[in-house]
């Protein structure tokens, strides 16, 4: 069957999606790496408790093609095998104003479960070439990676495809049908202008295809953190890689850093907002930059997989879950409970103690780098100069940035670099 490369939705494909779903669900439900071990007890601690709910995520690698075989005149598909890279838990979003008086590049800002995932992935990619440089086999192979002559990296096994699973339809624009209908009074919020920013959270939900910032009951502080929808959307220009891992991967295999599905319970799913956000809003054909180059659309995916073990729905019957869970089977001791935007149990009040933030915030992420790449001080004393100097990266933002027409701007969160010199 044809699959028209801009049509989002793919319900044709649901066996995929189940497989994708299952492979994380699974990993819930039998905890196979951490079995027996301390972590079991703080994994199983993360999940919601029977009074809360929360969403899920995770990032799965699809190994091998599906083929389709006839068996006894049936036909069948031969699956891609499923790998769990990531799953992480979480809706919670830090106001703008506490990132900016505290933050120095050691706080998280944005914990939504699929945002979690992506910071995990980048994680999870500067430890696998952290092995592989410092191992001296000639196979140059890490978990996930592997080291090409030019020095660059790439995907260890080519057929490798990436996958997202989240438990509801990701907030902001790919999700407005759901928000007018479970609103109670169904009143929209009117007391805001509409101009060049991103619209706040829920507000304006009859206004489609527009930038929105991370949802927050009315009353609460701001959040410059955009949706998660915006944020999905612009990864099919950048691909997962953020500033931190971009520079490690050879060019001519980025193509398989970007996510090829994205699963999501069919329930969850409606149909004309995925369209509309993820491909529509965007006038590709129209554009003149050449930003379209850059661009490699993912398709979402249903899955029609029964109830989850835990509360992963959206529920205003129940309490939000704080704390939000972040974990890697490739690498099991990168096992955070985040609360606040540092690990469970730290104080984030006024200064942030390095042992209290987390191996995904900004300081950790960059302090990695700079341990792979010493010469990444050149130049750069602080945070921000050095996400400017990752220049081919920073121009598909800025161009993909156009595009959304009201991306505005993003929550400050700059520091020095003390290892300079
Ligand atoms: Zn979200």
């Amino acid at each position: 069957m044809r699959v028209d490369p801009w049509k989002v939705y793919d319900p044709s494909n649901i066996e995929q999606g189940n497989q994708i779903a299952q492979c994380v669900l699974n990993f819930i439900n039998d905890p196979l790496t951490l079995k027996g071990t301390k972590s079991q007890s703080t994994f199983e601690n993360a999940l919601p408790k029977i009074n809360e709910y929360t969403v899920l995520s995770g990032i799965v690698a699809l190994q091998g093609k599906t083929v389709e075989k006839t068996l006894k005149k049936r036909k069948t598909n031969t699956m891609p095998q499923t790998y769990l890279l990531t799953l992480t838990t979480g809706l919670k979003v830090l106001p703008a104003e506490k990132i900016h008086t505290q933050s120095r590049g050691r706080l998280l800002h944005d914990m939504h479960a699929e945002i979690l995932s992506i910071r995990l992935f980048n994680l999870i990619l500067l430890e696998d070439i952290k092995r592989i440089n410092d191992c001296s086999d000639n196979d140059r192979c890490g978990k996930i990676l592997r080291q090409n002559r030019n020095g660059l990296f790439q995907l260890r096994d080519s057929t490798i495809k990436l996958a997202m699973f989240v438990t509801e339809a990701p907030c902001g624009d790919a999700s407005l049908e759901n928000i007018s209908s479970r609103s109670s009074s169904n009143v929209d919020w009117k007391d805001e202008k509409c101009g060049l920013e991103p619209i706040r959270g829920r507000s304006f939900f009859n206004r489609k295809g527009l930038v929105r910032t991370k949802p927050g009951r009315r009353d609460s502080q701001k959040s410059l953190s955009k949706s998660c929808s915006d944020k999905l959307c612009m990864k099919q220009f950048t691909s997962l890689l953020n500033s931190t891992t971009f520079s490690f991967i050879d060019p001519a295999y980025r193509y398989q850093f970007y996510l090829e599905y994205i699963v999501i319970p069919e329930e969850s799913i409606s149909p004309v907002d995925v369209q509309r956000c993820f491909s529509d809003r965007l006038n590709l054909d129209k554009s003149e930059t050449n930003i379209q180059d850059y661009f490699h659309a993912f398709k979402i995916l249903p899955t029609e997989l029964p109830d989850f073990p835990y509360q992963f729905k959206l529920n205003n019957s129940l309490n939000a879950c704080a704390t939000s869970l972040v974990y890697s089977p490739v690498y099991p001791n990168m096992l955070e409970v985040i609360n606040k935007g540092v690990l469970n149990g730290r104080s984030s009040k006024k200064h942030i103690n390095k042992e209290a933030s987390s191996q995904l915030c900004r300081e950790a992420l960059f302090e990695r780098v700079a341990e792979l790449n010493s010469n990444c001080f050149e130049n750069i004393k602080t945070y921000s100069n050095f996400k400017g100097s990752i220049k081919e990266l920073r121009k598909i933002k800025e161009g993909a940035k156009k595009i959304f027409k009201n991306w505005g701007e993003s929550t400050i969160d700059d520091f020095t670099i003390r290892g300079e010199s």
